[in-house]
């Protein structure tokens, strides 16, 4: 825990902002709140529940079985702006080209980084390597990091919210970021309700070795099973996102390395190369949610607590990204004008950033899902039909590729 908030237990600390949650979303938007905390003197704790893995005991090296994110060339400036992206950039692989097919159809269309004049279309980042830099930055940060911590109550007070702690101690705060992924239950137990649609998928997750340098291409493979993406990595690595429907991934989850990869092969064809190792494999039940409000009287709602998307486009944490950046402006128009961070007039500015964008990208993610899953013959060759003419269609191209960079909202 850092210093410079420390309290003893069972006693009340009282800090304008309290992140519940410190994974991707809400250790990005303690980093961001660095120069309003520097500025204005705001005060911020971050209770993260899981133990950070001890960087001497435990150094980074590139594994075999961590999840990976494609990050959008507006995330890297996001990324920037926090003075992170250097050592971002150390573990990261430029995307130079995104190849989406659709398996025993013609259609192909290729979006490429140098026709919009871009080095890369993104970046794919492996999550532990974003954790490590993001945690790192926050330890060096004047704001109390409570971790390993559990919040396990979070109740409205006049002003804010009261926080307790599994170890007894509590926070009054002014603002209190839902950053928990939604796992926590507050949401339901603070009465704020989510539309689920389960997909009855589930994305299969590894690290696949592949025999040729892939340079840099993204692969979206959409089979008669579910999509495959392979988003390439450092070296010859790849990571695999391979979508099943709800109970197919377990058979595959069992087999044995080399079965896996073999029908692996057999799903995705040879487009990038045979596949010569697999690491540890995990599965991700599927489901879309979002949340009703994402904002109350001294409350916000970020990242998958907010929205939880399949990942089929790679854009939740990029979406989520933009709602850290949307909600520190917002807080920092507040402080410049002496008003509350958890009062509604600081909120609502938040949420009018975010509608629109939150609106646009859950209803592409969910539209990709839906057009490229059902196993229609007629639908099949409008889409062939579609990925051709997407080839051809400059302008169309260029825009998904934008939307796919996080340059489009
Ligand atoms: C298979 C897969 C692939 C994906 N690929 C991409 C991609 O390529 N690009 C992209 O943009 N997005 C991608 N995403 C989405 C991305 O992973 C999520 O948007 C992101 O992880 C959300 O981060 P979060 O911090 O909101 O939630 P989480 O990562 O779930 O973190 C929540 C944190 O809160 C802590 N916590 C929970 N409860 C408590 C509590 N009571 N007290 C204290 N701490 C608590 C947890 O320990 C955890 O660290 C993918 C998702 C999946 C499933």
């Amino acid at each position: 825990m850092n210093t410079a908030l420390a309290q003893s237990r069972n006693e009340t600390c009282n800090v304008d902002v309290a992140i519940v949650g410190g994974g991707l979303v809400g250790a990005s938007l303690a980093c961001s709140l660095a120069p309003l905390i520097e500025r204005f003197g705001l005060t911020v704790a971050v209770i993260e529940a899981a133990p950070m893995l001890d960087a001497v005991q435990a150094p980074w090296q590139p594994s075999f079985d961590a999840r990976s994110s494609a990050i959008a060339q507006g995330s890297a400036e996001r990324f920037r702006d926090m003075g992170l992206w250097e050592a971002m950039l150390e573990a990261a692989a430029p995307i130079s080209q995104i190849h989406v097919s659709e398996r025993g159809r013609l259609g192909v269309t290729r979006l490429l980084a140098n026709e919009l004049d871009q080095s890369a279309l993104g970046y794919v980042i492996p999550n532990a390597w974003m954790g490590r830099v993001l945690h790192h930055r926050l330890s060096g940060l004047p704001l109390a990091w409570h971790c390993p911590a559990t919040v396990v109550e979070v109740e409205p007070e006049a002003e804010g919210h009261r926080l307790t702690l599994s170890d007894g101690s509590t926070f009054q705060a002014g603002l209190t970021v839902l950053a928990d992924g939604g796992r926590s239950g507050f949401k339901e137990r603070l009465g704020i309700g989510s539309d689920e649609t389960p997909y009855d998928q589930v994305a299969l997750i590894a690290n696949v070795e592949v025999s040729h340098p892939h340079g840099g291409t993204a692969y979206e493979r959409f089979t008669r099973e579910g999509p495959i993406a392979l988003l390439p990595l450092q070296g010859q690595q790849m990571a695999l996102i391979w979508t099943h429907e709800a109970g197919r991934e377990a058979p595959r989850l069992a087999l044995g390395d080399g079965a896996f990869l073999a029908e692996l092969q057999q799903a995705f064809g040879d487009r990038a190369g045979r596949f010569r190792r697999v690491g540890r494999r995990h599965a991700y039940p599927l489901t879309l949610v979002t949340a009703r409000e994402s904002i109350r009287p001294g409350l916000a709602v970020l990242g998958n607590a907010a929205h939880s998307l399949h990942p089929v486009a790679g854009q939740g944490f990029n979406l989520a990204l933009r709602g850290v950046t949307d909600l520190v402006a917002a807080l920092g128009m507040a402080l410049e004008s002496d008003e509350a961070v958890g009062g509604m007039l600081a909120l609502r500015d938040f949420e009018a950033r975010r509608i629109v964008d939150r609106h646009n990208v859950v209803r592409f993610s969910d539209g990709l899902v839906r057009l490229f899953g059902i196993d229609n013959v007629l639908l099949s060759h409008v889409r062939a039909m579609g990925l051709v003419g997407l080839n051809l269609m400059g302008p169309l191209r260029r825009g998904l590729a934008r939307r796919a960079m996080g340059l489009e909202r």
